[in-house]
């Protein structure tokens, strides 16, 4: 009997829902046959691996198509996404709009046509043969790097793909399918390998799903802050200063001048001590830390400077070390939390360079807490309050939480990482927050809490970090005067909040659309007379509203008001205040919201009140 046939007898109804099916836990075909008694579960849609059996089928798909519509292609290897799916295809040329409309047409005759994925087993040197014989150059390098005896091909009608699976039953299972863009991605992710050609698609079993998800994709298009970026004004990234290197033009320099004036303000009255800390040093103090032997491949090259090695910094956590160590330090002394918005430099190679969601010059909202073992429970619990105070502040309300342990490589002994994995959960528990744990993913020198915020269209952002580090205090020689007398060793724990103010601030402009709140916004009311004969009451309207702390300015161009208003709607401006005749002699101002709504005339008074009781509710957590 195959596994299928098991699943349909059960739930007749739902058969045409099943995909694939775990058997003891391993996903499989439905076509395997069932040889013991085993524990079968369906795949479904509504299941990550169901979809990943979706999108992986429907990627063996687009394959064929690309392989039937250019002959002389070659394939390489073709995984799921999240919400999608791709395949690099080695090409003579990038594809063009039309091929992806001539390989989606073919690719949909495919699924019309409805045929069957079947599975055929051989041995290692079989396969090689037979993608040899094919010319498929990749596959067959791809199974000579294989361990296993046996490899698993997958037959769809005419196309034949290595693969281990599973897969859908047939072709015909794929509801709606798109092929959305290409692009190019070295072979195996390295540079030095040839260039192949990417294509990415999404398939969903409706077509109203499919919808909705382009809806999605547009929605992300429109928010994309290297887009709004440049429209408003906010920041650039030229190829002249060097790809990853961030310009922040006048009104994103204020906009972050506001998160980090915030950010200093809190840290102070959260009683953390700031520093500041050079972007170069001594090679030899990465070499103590460790970076040297563990992070070389994401710092710059050194430079030599009168004889030794200087490095730009990958992190700032050494700084603050030698502060700590500057001094002798008693357990009263403890907890001591060294603060500091520390800009790094890492060497990320250009691919996966991304706005300013990656760069290689980037300012860490750092800081850096020396305790005693018995105070990590308690620090770790203040900054988490910390950091979902500061989330909330910015307009994020949803959190993942992961907890990572132990890796198999670790410094610190199994009870150290027990006693502070324990503790980290202890602080999560005791402000009841859900988390999940990632088991084996702390880094090697400690446990770390990882949260991830979401943004307005679902998606989730890694941002906040707060890491247990045992071995720094280790390396460095750190140590407190304990209340025995005796010599012993800090515990160290790094975090950061908002991660870096560059992809933060990237983030934020996709939340709000560029619309930032009012509290954020660069310029917070515009004033527009209607023509020059309102200038000097206009002029005395942006005194006012600058005396009373708003960001405020005149468009005083001679152009029809209309046009100004649309203006100042594109550039996302909280308020617009219109002052014609009847404004000028009544005191008093018209004021317009920026998503088009009619605030009615009010006294200038009424609108300074307008604006600071606005700024004042957005400087709260939401
Ligand atoms: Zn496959
Ligand atoms: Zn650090």
């Amino acid at each position: 009997m195959t596994v299928g046939e098991v699943l349909r007898g059960d739930r007749p109804s739902l058969a045409r829902d099943i995909l694939a099916a775990k058997v003891n836990g391993v996903p499989v075909d439905l076509s395997a046959v069932l040889t013991e008694n085993a524990v079968v579960e369906p795949l479904t849609f509504a299941s990550p691996e169901g979809r990943e059996v979706y999108r992986h089928s429907s990627t063996h798909i687009m394959a064929q198509a690309v392989k039937e519509v250019f002959p002389s292609v070659q394939v390489t290897i073709g995984p799921a996404l999240e919400e999608g799916f791709y395949y690099d295809f080695a090409f003579e040329r990038p594809f063009t709009p039309e091929d992806l409309e001539k390989i989606e047409a073919r690719a949909l005759e495919i699924i019309k046509a409805d045929r069957p994925f079947t599975r055929m087993d051989m041995p290692r040197q079989q396969g090689v043969g037979f993608f040899k014989e094919r010319g498929e150059a990749y596959k067959v390098e791809i199974i000579e790097h294989f361990d296993d005896p046996m490899v698993s091909l997958y037959d769809q009608g005419g196309f034949i793909d290595l693969c281990r699976g599973p897969h859908l039953p047939s072709t015909g299972r794929v509801g709606a399918f798109k092929l959305l863009s290409t692009g190019g991605a070295y072979w195996r992710g390295d540079e030095r390998n040839p260039m192949l050609q990417r294509i990415y698609g999404t398939s969903f079993p409706t077509k109203a799903e499919l919808d909705a998800h382009l809806a999605k994709l547009e929605e992300i298009k429109r928010r994309d802050h290297r887009k709004l970026g440049k429209e408003l004004d906010l920041i650039t990234i030229q190829d002249e200063v060097g790809p990853g290197l961030v310009l922040w033009h006048p009104k994103g320099a204020l906009v972050r001048l506001l998160i980090e004036n915030f950010w200093r303000e809190q840290h102070l009255k959260q009683g953390y001590e700031l520093v500041y800390s050079p972007h170069v040093a001594r090679l030899d103090l990465w070499k103590t830390s460790g970076h040297v032997d563990y992070y070389r491949e994401n710092m710059f090259v050194p430079m030599n400077v009168e004889g030794s090695e200087y490095q730009l910094k990958p992190m700032n956590c050494p700084f603050h070390i030698m502060i700590y160590k500057s001094h002798l330090r008693s357990y009263r002394d403890l907890p001591i939390r060294y603060g500091e918005l520390g800009t790094v430099y890492r060497y990320e190679r250009t691919g996966v360079l991304h706005g300013l969601l990656r760069v290689r010059g980037f300012t860490q909202d750092d800081a850096h807490l020396f305790c005693r073992p018995d105070q990590i429970e308690h620090e770790v619990s203040r900054v988490l309050d910390f950091t979902f105070f500061m989330l909330k502040t910015f307009g994020f309300s949803e959190f993942e939480v992961y907890v990572s342990t132990r890796p198999d490589k670790a410094v610190g002994s199994p009870e150290k990482w027990a006693q502070a994995t324990g503790a980290l959960e202890a602080a999560l528990k005791g402000r009841g927050v859900a988390y999940q744990i990632d088991p084996g993913e702390g880094v090697f020198y400690g446990p770390k809490i990882d949260i991830k915020i979401k943004d307005v269209l679902g998606r989730a952002w890694q941002c906040s970090t707060v890491q247990v580090d045992f071995n720094n205090p280790e390396r460095f020689d750190l140590s407190y005067t304990g209340e025995d007398g005796k010599a012993h060793q800090p515990i160290m724990i790094h975090r950061a909040l908002l991660g870096s103010i560059e992809r933060f601030f990237g983030i934020l402009v996709e939340h709000y659309a560029g619309a930032f709140p009012t509290w954020l916004a660069p310029v917070q009311a515009k004033i527009l007379p209607i023509t020059d004969k309102q200038r000097d009451y206009a002029d005395s309207i942006l005194a006012r509203l600058r005396s009373s702390g708003a960001r405020a300015e005149i468009d005083g161009r001679n152009e029809k008001i209309g046009f100004k208003i649309r203006e100042a709607e594109k550039a996302k401006i909280p308020y617009m205040v219109v002052v014609g005749d009847r404004e000028m002699e009544s005191g008093t101002v018209s004021v317009r919201g920026r998503s088009g709504s009619n605030l009615g005339t009010m006294p200038v008074e009424g609108m300074v009140d307008l604006l600071n009781k606005d700024i004042a509710k957005t400087m709260q957590p939401a």
